[in-house]
């Protein structure tokens, strides 16, 4: 990634990261749901979350999705309900895609309404009744698709079946669906048909004196269509059911996730873990598919497809350093490769990318999703979808990604919950191998919540004389670089309480200036009173349920001279959030999974 000084870091020094993982950012999806939402509007709206949410973990999604909008969570099992329902999910759910092995009473049970496309019909009435409840239908019509769902001419009977079983108390028919085929291709003309039978389909069930007050049809690309639609409410019906759009992916091959206004939810990331330098006509993976043309450096990349890259996605795009470059030969079960197309990285210290990010795809400047599914000659449904479990999904809550953000705001915002004080100073000094002279930090949080143990875990990454305490009373203390210490030469570290220092021009009186080109600043208590002195800067808030706090967040004297007598905080095992807010030019470019 441009500007960024990326020293070759040993891969020791990144053991707190997976090795690799899919980091699935809730703040997308909270958005790509409200996006949909209010297009959808004023019809409800169903965040489908099956196949463990398209790939990117079912239960973290499916809170993201609520707290963004969605009315209703919808899956395909029961068994994907009710591990919804075991996680404490409460919102309206809908299954509708069964076996004679299903579990019916535990659907009825939980709540967890149901899809029925025909013989389901009886046997939910039987279960239910049995039960002394009353399940939730949704009746599933096939208006063309030739999948699941009553076909037309046997409607008219089902729909007295389901009319008959539903005075008897054992179903309450509160839904009608149906699925389209080709919505992806607004031209179709089968959209409309189905539109159609659909509506008949629904006036056939009232006069059978059913009245479903839930009526659905469209899935994300139905949803866009609706956009240029005559009669936009014929396809949005009462709720669409969305699911690609929630992941930030465009279901169009025409129309990016950009131009729909979505953000991809997903980055599939790893490091580089070997490079090496090769003459001309080195062959490369199984097969030897690939041969170097000429002398060159290649960097193998520890994803294969016991991760879910598809074997046949050679070409696909790897980022590093900000470059996209196609893997070439095979994609094997563990690893693939790039050709980075020149000679001598491997010996160049500024450049050989050993431990640096890999992004196979995610939001931004990083490849997407669609090149991979070109590259495998599928749709990128199929890409997310199959990550397969040996890669962990991380979950970030960037505010957003740089582009989509108004002036002002952080280019990204990273929250991490470090279960300890040792895992807090570790995330700082993970971070501090990323900081260099000039830096600005601004770090926020109630006494005892962590701020010591935070620089001094900047302090160690960033190899600095030891004995880094609260600044407290000293307003400013400068920790040298130790020259025996991990980082020689590295840039000091100048440790600010602000606390005491009322406005911006107290703090230009200490004149941090002076010190500010050559060291990493960290400034207590500082927000509002230094981010003028340089145009980039990190915000850090540590949150722990201990600590005093005044009215306005600010300490009383007592309880500063309590925490200067503590020193160092209590409750070592207490987690705590960490909240990463980046500004300005010098972090807008990169991603807060670059960092930490
Ligand atoms: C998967 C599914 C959806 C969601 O489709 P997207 O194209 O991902 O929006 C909607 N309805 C049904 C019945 C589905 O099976």
């Amino acid at each position: 990634m441009e500007g960024v000084t990326s020293e070759p870091s040993t891969p020791v020094s990144r053991v707190r990261r997976p090795e690799r993982s899919a980091v699935v950012d809730l703040a997308a999806i909270r958005h790509n749901v409200r996006h949909l939402k209010k297009l959808a509007a004023p019809a409800a709206l169903m965040a489908v979350v099956k196949a463990d949410a398209y790939g990117h973990g079912a239960v973290p999604v499916a809170q993201a999705a609520l707290q963004g909008g969605a009315d209703m969570l919808g899956v395909a099992h029961v068994t994907e309900a009710l591990e919804l329902r075991e996680a404490g999910i409460k919102a309206p759910l809908l299954a509708w895609l069964h076996t004679v092995n299903t579990d019916f009473s535990a659907a009825i049970e939980y709540q967890v309404a149901l899809g029925v496309s025909g013989w389901e019909l009886e046997e939910i009435a039987r279960v239910a009744q049995d039960m002394g409840a009353t399940a939730q239908v949704h009746l599933k019509v096939d208006t063309g698709l030739g999948r699941n769902g009553y076909t037309l001419a046997g409607w008219p009977a089902a729909v007295r079946a389901a009319a008959s079983a539903q005075q008897r108390g054992a179903i309450d028919v509160v839904g009608i669906m149906t699925h389209l085929g080709a919505a992806d291709d607004p031209q179709a003309p089968e959209n409309q048909e189905q539109l159609d039978a659909f509506q008949r389909a629904v006036q056939v069930a009232r006069e059978a004196g059913l009245t479903p007050s839930i009526l659905h049809a469209a899935n994300t690309p139905g949803t866009f269509d609706a956009q240029d639609m005559a009669d936009p409410t014929s396809m949005l019906c009462d709720m669409v059911r969305v699911g690609i759009g929630i992941y930030g992916i465009s279901p169009f091959a025409e129309r990016t996730a950009e131009e729909l206004g979505l953000i991809p939810a997903m980055t599939l990331r790893t490091t580089v873990n070997n490079v090496k330098e090769v003459p001309a006509g080195q062959g490369v993976s199984y097969g030897f598919n690939y041969r170097t043309e000429q002398p060159t450096t290649l960097a193998l990349i520890p994803l294969g497809y016991a991760d879910g890259v598809p074997r046949i996605g050679t070409g696909g795009p790897v980022r590093i350093h900000g470059v996209s470059y196609a893997e070439v030969g095979r994609v094997a079960m563990d690893q693939m490769v790039v050709d980075l197309g020149e000679p001598g990285l491997a010996s160049d210290p500024d450049r050989n990318p050993l431990g640096a990010e890999a992004v196979l795809f995610g939001a931004g400047a990083n490849p997407s999703v669609r090149e991979w599914s070109q590259a495998a000659q599928t749709i990128d449904y199929e890409i997310v979808t199959r990550i397969s479990p040996r890669v962990p999904r991380e979950y970030v809550d960037s505010v957003g990604i740089s582009h989509y953000q108004p002036e002002g705001d952080p280019a990204w915002a990273l929250t991490l919950e470090p279960a300890s004080a040792e895992a807090t100073q570790k995330v700082a000094k993970d971070l501090a191998g990323h900081l260099r002279a000039g830096d600005l930090m601004i770090l926020t949080g109630e006494l005892g919540a962590g701020k010591t143990t935070f620089t001094q875990g900047l302090g160690a990454g960033l190899g600095v004389r030891e004995g880094i305490i609260s600044p407290t009373f000293v307003l400013a203390r400068q920790h040298p670089n130790d020259p025996q210490g991990p980082n020689p030469g590295g840039p000091m570290l100048v440790h600010v309480d602000a606390y005491r220092l009322a406005t911006a021009t107290e703090v230009d009186d200490i004149d941090l200036e002076q010190t500010l080109p050559t060291s990493v600043t960290v400034v207590e208590w500082g927000r509002g009173k230094v981010e003028h002195l340089a145009d980039s800067r990190l915000e850090i808030t540590i949150d722990r349920a201990v600590g005093a706090r005044d009215n306005d967040g600010a300490p009383n004297l007592a309880s500063v001279l309590a925490d200067l007598e503590a020193e160092t905080e209590t409750g070592e095992d207490e987690p705590r959030t960490l909240t990463i807010r980046a500004f300005g030019p010098r972090w807008s470019g990169q991603q807060p999974t670059d960092l930490i």
